[in-house]
Protein backbone atom coordinates (compact mmCIF):
# COMPACT_ATOMS: atom_id res chain seq x y z
CA UNK A 1 0.00 0.00 0.00
CA UNK A 2 1.20 3.61 -0.48
CA UNK A 3 2.24 4.10 3.38
CA UNK A 4 4.49 1.03 3.24
CA UNK A 5 7.81 1.63 3.82
CA UNK A 6 10.96 -0.14 3.83
CA UNK A 7 10.99 -1.27 6.96
CA UNK A 8 7.77 -2.99 6.81
CA UNK A 9 8.66 -5.15 4.18
CA UNK A 10 7.79 -8.95 3.84
CA UNK A 11 9.52 -11.68 5.10
CA UNK A 12 11.95 -12.64 2.83
CA UNK A 13 12.75 -16.39 1.69
CA UNK A 14 15.88 -17.40 0.55
CA UNK A 15 16.79 -19.17 -2.49
CA UNK A 16 18.86 -21.96 -2.73
CA UNK A 17 18.72 -23.17 -6.55
CA UNK A 18 20.81 -19.55 -8.01
CA UNK A 19 23.02 -19.40 -4.65
CA UNK A 20 24.23 -22.78 -5.26
CA UNK A 21 24.32 -22.43 -8.98
CA UNK A 22 26.04 -18.67 -8.90
CA UNK A 23 28.15 -19.66 -5.95
CA UNK A 24 29.68 -22.80 -7.15
CA UNK A 25 30.34 -20.68 -10.24
CA UNK A 26 32.63 -18.17 -8.59
CA UNK A 27 34.39 -21.05 -6.67
CA UNK A 28 35.29 -22.46 -10.12
CA UNK A 29 36.26 -19.25 -11.17
CA UNK A 30 38.61 -19.51 -8.41
CA UNK A 31 40.31 -22.02 -10.34
CA UNK A 32 42.04 -19.01 -12.64
CA UNK A 33 44.78 -18.51 -9.94
CA UNK A 34 46.25 -21.92 -10.88
CA UNK A 35 48.96 -20.88 -13.12
CA UNK A 36 48.60 -24.00 -15.22
CA UNK A 37 45.25 -23.16 -16.28
CA UNK A 38 46.10 -19.70 -17.61
CA UNK A 39 46.70 -19.49 -21.60
CA UNK A 40 46.99 -16.15 -23.55
CA UNK A 41 43.87 -17.76 -25.75
CA UNK A 42 42.08 -18.94 -23.06
CA UNK A 43 41.62 -14.87 -21.73
CA UNK A 44 41.04 -13.80 -25.43
CA UNK A 45 37.87 -16.17 -24.98
CA UNK A 46 36.86 -14.99 -22.06
CA UNK A 47 36.98 -11.38 -23.22
CA UNK A 48 35.40 -12.75 -26.53
CA UNK A 49 32.79 -14.55 -25.21
CA UNK A 50 32.29 -11.55 -22.50
CA UNK A 51 31.19 -9.52 -25.31
CA UNK A 52 29.14 -12.45 -27.19
CA UNK A 53 27.22 -13.57 -23.91
CA UNK A 54 27.18 -10.36 -21.78
CA UNK A 55 26.73 -7.67 -24.80
CA UNK A 56 24.97 -10.01 -27.86
CA UNK A 57 22.96 -12.03 -25.32
CA UNK A 58 22.09 -9.69 -21.97
CA UNK A 59 22.18 -6.14 -23.63
CA UNK A 60 21.30 -6.61 -26.99
CA UNK A 61 19.18 -9.53 -26.66
CA UNK A 62 17.48 -9.84 -23.22
CA UNK A 63 17.19 -6.44 -22.37
CA UNK A 64 17.12 -3.87 -25.34
CA UNK A 65 14.85 -6.62 -27.49
CA UNK A 66 13.00 -8.69 -25.68
CA UNK A 67 12.11 -6.62 -22.44
CA UNK A 68 11.90 -3.12 -24.09
CA UNK A 69 11.01 -4.27 -27.94
CA UNK A 70 13.04 -0.84 -28.87
CA UNK A 71 13.73 -3.30 -31.88
CA UNK A 72 12.79 -5.79 -34.46
CA UNK A 73 14.97 -8.62 -35.99
CA UNK A 74 14.17 -11.33 -39.15
CA UNK A 75 14.08 -13.30 -39.97
CA UNK A 76 11.74 -14.46 -36.22
CA UNK A 77 13.71 -18.02 -35.53
CA UNK A 78 17.08 -15.57 -34.87
CA UNK A 79 15.44 -14.10 -31.75
CA UNK A 80 15.65 -17.51 -30.24
CA UNK A 81 19.04 -18.03 -31.50
CA UNK A 82 20.09 -14.97 -29.65
CA UNK A 83 17.79 -15.81 -26.45
CA UNK A 84 19.74 -19.06 -26.25
CA UNK A 85 22.88 -17.06 -26.40
CA UNK A 86 21.92 -14.80 -23.54
CA UNK A 87 21.05 -18.02 -21.36
CA UNK A 88 24.78 -18.89 -21.30
CA UNK A 89 25.69 -15.52 -19.17
CA UNK A 90 23.95 -17.72 -16.64
CA UNK A 91 21.71 -14.95 -15.33
CA UNK A 92 18.70 -17.64 -16.02
CA UNK A 93 16.11 -17.79 -18.52
CA UNK A 94 14.84 -14.72 -20.65
CA UNK A 95 11.16 -14.81 -19.10
CA UNK A 96 12.22 -14.52 -15.63
CA UNK A 97 14.96 -12.19 -16.43
CA UNK A 98 12.46 -10.11 -18.74
CA UNK A 99 9.99 -10.08 -15.92
CA UNK A 100 12.14 -9.10 -13.06
CA UNK A 101 13.40 -6.02 -15.45
CA UNK A 102 10.18 -4.76 -16.20
CA UNK A 103 8.97 -5.06 -12.61
CA UNK A 104 12.08 -2.59 -12.13
CA UNK A 105 10.67 -0.22 -14.29
CA UNK A 106 7.47 -0.06 -12.90
CA UNK A 107 8.72 0.55 -9.71
CA UNK A 108 12.17 2.10 -9.75
CA UNK A 109 13.29 2.91 -6.36
CA UNK A 110 10.31 1.99 -4.49
CA UNK A 111 9.13 -0.56 -2.48
CA UNK A 112 8.49 -3.39 -4.94
CA UNK A 113 11.97 -2.32 -7.09
CA UNK A 114 12.94 -5.64 -8.04
CA UNK A 115 16.71 -4.21 -6.91
CA UNK A 116 16.62 -0.81 -5.46
CA UNK A 117 19.95 0.13 -3.82
CA UNK A 118 18.02 1.82 -0.57
CA UNK A 119 18.53 -1.63 0.53
CA UNK A 120 21.74 -1.10 0.42
CA UNK A 121 24.15 -1.45 -2.60
CA UNK A 122 24.66 -5.39 -2.08
CA UNK A 123 21.23 -5.88 -2.45
CA UNK A 124 21.38 -4.14 -5.16
CA UNK A 125 23.61 -6.06 -6.99
CA UNK A 126 23.69 -9.61 -5.85
CA UNK A 127 21.63 -9.91 -2.84
CA UNK A 128 18.21 -9.73 -4.68
CA UNK A 129 17.94 -12.57 -6.74
CA UNK A 130 18.94 -14.58 -3.32
CA UNK A 131 15.96 -13.87 -1.73
CA UNK A 132 12.07 -13.73 -2.86
CA UNK A 133 9.30 -11.71 -1.16
CA UNK A 134 6.82 -13.82 -2.49
CA UNK A 135 5.05 -11.68 -4.95
CA UNK A 136 8.60 -12.19 -7.00
CA UNK A 137 8.80 -15.86 -6.99
CA UNK A 138 9.66 -17.19 -10.82
CA UNK A 139 6.35 -18.53 -11.77
CA UNK A 140 3.85 -18.86 -14.13
CA UNK A 141 1.27 -16.09 -12.33
CA UNK A 142 4.43 -13.95 -12.26
CA UNK A 143 5.57 -14.61 -16.22
CA UNK A 144 1.91 -13.87 -16.97
CA UNK A 145 1.80 -10.94 -15.26
CA UNK A 146 4.85 -8.96 -16.27
CA UNK A 147 6.09 -10.88 -19.40
CA UNK A 148 2.68 -11.86 -20.72
CA UNK A 149 4.58 -11.46 -24.50
CA UNK A 150 6.44 -13.71 -24.09
CA UNK A 151 5.07 -16.75 -21.85
CA UNK A 152 2.48 -16.92 -24.60
CA UNK A 153 5.37 -18.16 -27.00
CA UNK A 154 5.66 -21.75 -26.69
CA UNK A 155 9.71 -21.68 -27.73
CA UNK A 156 10.52 -19.04 -25.40
CA UNK A 157 8.71 -21.20 -22.54
CA UNK A 158 10.59 -24.32 -23.83
CA UNK A 159 13.84 -22.11 -23.66
CA UNK A 160 13.17 -20.66 -19.88
CA UNK A 161 12.43 -24.62 -18.78
CA UNK A 162 16.01 -25.65 -20.30
CA UNK A 163 17.89 -22.04 -19.79
CA UNK A 164 20.47 -24.42 -17.67
CA UNK A 165 21.75 -26.60 -20.60
CA UNK A 166 23.02 -23.91 -22.59
CA UNK A 167 25.61 -22.89 -20.09
CA UNK A 168 26.36 -26.38 -19.62
CA UNK A 169 27.09 -26.89 -23.34
CA UNK A 170 29.36 -24.26 -23.53
CA UNK A 171 31.49 -25.42 -20.87
CA UNK A 172 31.74 -28.88 -22.39
CA UNK A 173 32.25 -27.36 -25.97
CA UNK A 174 35.22 -25.25 -24.27
CA UNK A 175 36.87 -28.21 -22.48
CA UNK A 176 36.63 -30.16 -25.96
CA UNK A 177 38.56 -27.45 -28.40
CA UNK A 178 40.75 -25.20 -25.57
CA UNK A 179 41.19 -27.64 -22.24
CA UNK A 180 41.19 -26.97 -18.60
CA UNK A 181 42.43 -22.92 -19.45
CA UNK A 182 39.71 -22.14 -21.62
CA UNK A 183 37.16 -23.97 -19.54
CA UNK A 184 38.08 -21.87 -16.83
CA UNK A 185 38.71 -18.26 -18.36
CA UNK A 186 36.10 -18.71 -21.31
CA UNK A 187 33.71 -20.48 -18.86
CA UNK A 188 33.87 -19.78 -14.79
CA UNK A 189 36.08 -16.39 -15.20
CA UNK A 190 33.71 -14.94 -17.85
CA UNK A 191 30.67 -15.51 -16.51
CA UNK A 192 31.28 -14.21 -13.04
CA UNK A 193 32.77 -11.56 -15.42
CA UNK A 194 29.71 -11.06 -16.90
CA UNK A 195 27.59 -11.34 -13.66
CA UNK A 196 28.99 -8.70 -12.12
CA UNK A 197 28.98 -6.28 -15.05
CA UNK A 198 25.49 -6.65 -15.02
CA UNK A 199 25.08 -6.69 -11.46
CA UNK A 200 26.41 -2.99 -11.76
CA UNK A 201 23.95 -1.47 -13.70
CA UNK A 202 21.24 -2.24 -10.78
CA UNK A 203 23.57 -0.90 -8.24
CA UNK A 204 26.10 0.84 -9.34
CA UNK A 205 24.12 2.90 -11.71
CA UNK A 206 21.62 4.15 -9.12
CA UNK A 207 24.20 5.34 -6.99
CA UNK A 208 27.05 6.78 -8.53
CA UNK A 209 27.38 9.01 -11.55
CA UNK A 210 25.10 12.23 -13.47
CA UNK A 211 21.59 12.43 -14.36
CA UNK A 212 21.01 14.37 -17.68
CA UNK A 213 17.65 13.67 -17.42
CA UNK A 214 14.78 14.10 -15.01
CA UNK A 215 13.04 10.70 -13.74
CA UNK A 216 11.67 9.73 -11.06
CA UNK A 217 14.25 7.45 -9.60
CA UNK A 218 17.54 7.85 -9.25
CA UNK A 219 19.31 6.35 -12.27
CA UNK A 220 22.62 7.56 -13.08
CA UNK A 221 24.85 7.76 -16.43
CA UNK A 222 28.22 5.92 -15.45
CA UNK A 223 31.16 6.06 -17.79
CA UNK A 224 32.98 2.45 -16.69
CA UNK A 225 29.55 0.43 -15.99
CA UNK A 226 28.49 1.71 -19.54
CA UNK A 227 32.27 0.36 -20.92
CA UNK A 228 32.02 -2.88 -18.71
CA UNK A 229 28.29 -3.74 -20.48
CA UNK A 230 28.43 -2.34 -24.01
CA UNK A 231 26.33 1.12 -23.36
CA UNK A 232 23.88 -0.55 -20.33
CA UNK A 233 25.78 2.16 -17.88
CA UNK A 234 24.00 5.19 -19.95
CA UNK A 235 21.03 4.03 -17.33
CA UNK A 236 19.64 7.35 -16.43
CA UNK A 237 19.07 8.22 -20.41
CA UNK A 238 17.65 4.22 -20.42
CA UNK A 239 15.09 5.58 -17.40
CA UNK A 240 13.88 8.69 -18.71
CA UNK A 241 14.29 6.88 -22.75
CA UNK A 242 13.19 2.90 -21.98
CA UNK A 243 12.10 2.03 -24.99
CA UNK A 244 14.89 3.76 -27.02
CA UNK A 245 17.44 0.99 -28.13
CA UNK A 246 20.03 3.75 -28.20
CA UNK A 247 21.45 4.51 -24.69
CA UNK A 248 24.39 7.08 -25.34
CA UNK A 249 22.84 10.23 -26.13
CA UNK A 250 26.01 12.53 -26.07
CA UNK A 251 29.19 12.23 -28.29
CA UNK A 252 30.99 10.89 -25.97
CA UNK A 253 28.44 8.41 -24.63
CA UNK A 254 30.03 5.37 -26.62
CA UNK A 255 27.46 2.79 -26.95
CA UNK A 256 28.76 -0.49 -28.43
CA UNK A 257 25.21 -2.01 -28.06
CA UNK A 258 23.69 0.20 -30.11
CA UNK A 259 26.69 0.31 -32.88
CA UNK A 260 25.58 -3.07 -33.48
CA UNK A 261 22.03 -3.07 -33.54
CA UNK A 262 23.17 -0.68 -36.38
CA UNK A 263 25.25 -3.36 -37.76
CA UNK A 264 22.80 -5.43 -37.88
CA UNK A 265 20.35 -3.04 -39.30
CA UNK A 266 23.02 -2.52 -42.59
CA UNK A 267 22.97 -6.01 -42.80
CA UNK A 268 19.11 -6.36 -42.91
CA UNK A 269 18.43 -8.48 -39.88
CA UNK A 270 17.11 -5.31 -37.56
CA UNK A 271 14.58 -2.88 -38.37
CA UNK A 272 11.65 -0.70 -36.64
CA UNK A 273 14.45 1.07 -34.31
CA UNK A 274 12.91 3.21 -32.13
CA UNK A 275 15.80 5.24 -31.11
CA UNK A 276 15.24 8.62 -29.48
CA UNK A 277 17.56 11.74 -30.86
CA UNK A 278 17.02 14.20 -27.65
CA UNK A 279 20.55 14.51 -26.14
CA UNK A 280 18.73 15.62 -22.86
CA UNK A 281 15.67 17.19 -21.48
CA UNK A 282 15.55 20.83 -22.06
CA UNK A 283 15.30 21.89 -18.32
CA UNK A 284 16.75 20.87 -16.11
CA UNK A 285 20.01 19.35 -17.33
CA UNK A 286 22.34 17.48 -14.83
CA UNK A 287 20.07 16.95 -12.13
CA UNK A 288 20.43 15.53 -8.56
CA UNK A 289 18.62 12.15 -7.74
CA UNK A 290 15.36 12.59 -7.16
CA UNK A 291 14.23 11.40 -3.46
CA UNK A 292 12.67 8.33 -2.66
CA UNK A 293 11.33 6.40 -0.19
CA UNK A 294 13.06 5.67 3.23
CA UNK A 295 14.76 9.13 2.01
CA UNK A 296 13.24 11.63 4.28
ZN1 LIG B 1 17.39 0.98 -13.36
ZN1 LIG C 1 15.46 -1.47 -19.11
Amino acid sequence: MATSTLAERPRLQFCWPPVLWIGALHVLALLAFVPSFFSWSGLAVCLFLHWVTGGIGICLTYHRLLTHRSFALRPRWLEYVLTIIGTTASEGGAIGWVADHRRHHANSDEENDTHSPLRGFLWAHMAWWMFMKGDNEHNPEYYKRWAPDLYKDPVHRFLEKTHLIYPLLLFAALYAVGGMSWLVWGGFVRTVFVLHSTWLVNSASHIWGYRSHVTRDRSTNLWWVALLTYGEGWHNNHHAYQTSARHGLRWWEVDMTYITIGVMKAMGIAYNIKAVRTRMNPVPAMTAPVAGPGSE
